[in-house]
């Protein structure tokens, strides 16, 4: 019998069973004022874990943290300046 090893696909949508979240040292916040809902974060991010909401009219960007891997393509392509990227708490240096 064949042993499957963690993390290989081999059937459609397995890859949504590994969830990548924890695999970057950054992740994206997006500034809901200056989000103008123009979907290029959405449309560029390697990972499909942008989206698109709309409420009370306002539309901005969503992020999926268990697949984000904090590549920062999203804050990149942003035209609006809308998205920075922070480094994850586990991550940060004190400095004394
Ligand atoms: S940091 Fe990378 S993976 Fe995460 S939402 Fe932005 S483009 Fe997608
Ligand atoms: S690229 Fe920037 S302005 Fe456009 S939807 Fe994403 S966060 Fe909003």
């Amino acid at each position: 019998m064949i042993e499957i090893t963690i993390g290989a696909i081999s059937r459609p949508m397995e890859a949504k069973k590994n969830k990548t979240g924890d695999w970057g040292t950054e992740y994206p916040i997006v500034d809901v004022e200056k989000c103008s809902g123009c979907r290029s974060c959405e449309m560029f991010c390697p990972d499909l874990c942008v989206e698109v909401v709309k409420e009370n009219k306002k539309k901005y960007a969503v992020f999926n943290y268990d697949y984000c891997k904090g590549c920062g393509v999203c804050a990149f392509v942003c035209p609006e300046n809308a998205i920075r990227m922070e480094v994850k708490e586990i991550y940060k240096l004190e400095v004394e």
